[in-house]
C-alpha cells in the first residue's frame, strides 16, 4: 500500500512535469465521441498547473504499431483537453522530437503541452526493456519529475508507465490514487453486506476475479452471458445460449466452495430467450429450469436475465452497503434485451455505502442507458487494470510508485 503522493515530489512551481495520462478515447470521423477518460485526468492536470508547474502530458490512442498514423493522432485529444481546461494547449506533432521539445521549452509556468501518441514509437510497449530504458530516457529530458495517472495501463509494464517512473522522481495523480483506494476497499476492507454482480459474455474472461473475491463477499450475483454455464453446472439445458463446456467443472468447484464458506451464490430464476441473436428476434420469458421450453425448443438463445430476476438482483443490489458490479446483465446492444442490466444499474445508484462499475463495457453501457458517472460511487477509468486488481495481481505500473 501508500502510493508515493503529489505532495511528496515537494514544490513543483517552475518545474516541468510529465504527466502519463490514459487519453485513449474513442474517435470517430477525427472528434472525439466520448471525452470521459480526458475529464478524470482534469484533477491532476488542475492541481499541477495551479501549482506553477509546466505539465507535458503523454498518452497512448489506439493501438497503432510503433509509427506515426494519423488516424491515432491526439491533436484532437488535446483541443479537447483546452476547451475542459478553459486554457490554451500547445500539442507537439511528435513525441521525443523537435516539435516535442519546442513545445516543452515554450511553456510558461502553469502552462499545458500534449506531446504526440506514444505508441508512435516502438520503445514504449518494446518486449525488450533496454528498448523501453532507452525511449524512457529520450522522454526523461523533458521533465524534473512525473506523475503518473494513467490508471487504465497501470498493469502494462511499457517505457511511460515503468521504466520512466523509474528514471524521474515520480508520484501517483490524483486519479490513480482515487481508482486504488476504491479497489483497496473492495479487496481488502468492504463495509457489509458487501454484493459482487457480474455478468458480461464469458465466464472464462472472470475466472481470477471470482476466485479472488468469493471467499471476501457475501453475496455474488450472476447474470450474462456467464449464467448458462453456472446453469448448465446445476444440471438445467440452455439451449443455443452461451455456454463454455470447459468451464463447468471449475464452475461446480465454486458452488461448491460458496457454500461451503457461507457464501451465497445468487443464480437467475428466469431468463429471456430469444429464437435468435438478433436486435429485433422474438423472445419470451422463460424459468431458468425451462429455456428451452418456448417456441424456439433448443435454439433459444438467453440474451437477458428475466423480470423476476431483475427485480430480485436490483433489491439485494441496494439492500447492500458495498457492491462491485462488472459486466452487463444481457445483451444491453440490443434495447429488447437491456431491462436486466438497467435494473441493477438503477438499482447500484441507490447503495448507501460503496457503489462500483468497473469494467469498459459495463461503463459504456451505463453511460448508453443514461446514467451518468455521478450517479454511482464510482465508475472506474481502467477495464483491464481494474479486474487485474482485483484479481490480486500485481500491477508493475502501481508497484514502481510504492504500491505494496
Ligand atoms: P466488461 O468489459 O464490462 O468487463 P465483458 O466484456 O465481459 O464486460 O462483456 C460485455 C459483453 O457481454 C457485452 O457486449 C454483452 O452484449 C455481452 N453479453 C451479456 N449478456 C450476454 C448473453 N446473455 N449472451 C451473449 N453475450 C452477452
Ligand atoms: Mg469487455
Amino acid at each position: 500500500m501508500s502510493l508515493r503522493s503529489l505532495a511528496s515530489l515537494g514544490d513543483l512551481a517552475g518545474r516541468r512535469v510529465i504527466v502519463r495520462c490514459d487519453l485513449n478515447v474513442p474517435l470517430k470521423d477525427g472528434a472525439v465521441t466520448d471525452d470521459g477518460r480526458i475529464r478524470a485526468s482534469l484533477p491532476t492536470l488542475r492541481a499541477l498547473t495551479g501549482a506553477g508547474a509546466r505539465v507535458v502530458v503523454i498518452s497512448h490512442l489506439g493501438r497503432p504499431e510503433g509509427a506515426p498514423d494519423e488516424r491515432y493522432s491526439l491533436r484532437a485529444v488535446a483541443a479537447r483537453l483546452a476547451e475542459l481546461l478553459g486554457a490554451p494547449v500547445a500539442f507537439a506533432t511528435d513525441t521525443v522530437g523537435s516539435a516535442a521539445a519546442d513545445a516543452v521549452a515554450g511553456l510558461a509556468d502553469g502552462q499545458v503541452a500534449v506531446l504526440e501518441n506514444l505508441r508512435f514509437n516502438p520503445g514504449e510497449t518494446a518486449k525488450d526493456a533496454a528498448e523501453r530504458q532507452a525511449f524512457a530516457d529520450e522522454l526523461a529530458r523533458f521533465g524534473d519529475a512525473l506523475v503518473s495517472d494513467g490508471f487504465g495501463v497501470v498493469h502494462r509494464k511499457q517505457a511511460s508507465v515503468y521504466e520512466l517512473a523509474q528514471t524521474l522522481p515520480s508520484a501517483a495523480g490524483l486519479l490513480i490514487a482515487a481508482e486504488t483506494d476504491v479497489l483497496d476497499r473492495l479487496t481488502e476492507r468492504p463495509e457489509r453486506p458487501y454484493t459482487v454482480v457480474l455478468g458480461g459474455s464469458k465466464v472464462s474472461d472472470k475466472l481470477g476475479v471470482i476466485e479472488h473475491l468469493l471467499p471476501r463477499v457475501d453475496r455474488l450475483l450472476i447474470g450474462g452471458g456467464m449464467l448458462f454455464t453456472f446453469l448448465a453446472a446445476q444440471g438445467h439445458k440452455v439451449g443455443a445460449s452461451l455456454l463454455e463446456a470447459d468451464q463447468l467443472d471449475t464452475v461446480r468447484g465454486y458452488l461448491a466452495t460458496a457454500a461451503e464458506r457461507g457464501v451465497e451464490i445468487v443464480l437467475p430464476t428466469d431468463v429471456v430467450v430469444a429464437e435468435r441473436f438478433a436486435a429485433d428476434a422474438p423472445h419470451t420469458v422463460q424459468s431458468a429450469g425451462d429455456i428451452e421450453g418456448g417456441p424456439a425448443g433448443a435454439s433459444g438463445i438467453g440474451l437477458d436475465i428475466g423480470p423476476e430476476t431483475a427485480a430480485r438482483f436490483a433489491e439485494l443490489v441496494a439492500s447492500s452497503t458495498t457492491v462491485f458490479w462488472n459486466g452487463p446483465m444481457g445483451v444491453f446492444e440490443f434495447p429488447a434485451f437491456a431491462a436486466g442490466t438497467r435494473a441493477v444499474a438503477e438499482a447500484l445508484t441507490r447503495v448507501s455505502g460503496l457503489g462500483v462499475v468497473g469494467g469498459g463495457d459495463s461503463a459504456a453501457a451505463v453511460r448508453a442507458l443514461g446514467f451518468s458517472d455521478d450517479d454511482f460511487g464510482h465508475v472506474s477509468t481502467g477495464g483491464g487494470a481494474s479486474l487485474e486488481f482485483l484479481e490480486g495481481k500485481k500491477l508493475p505500473g502501481l508497484e514502481v510508485l510504492g504500491w505494496l
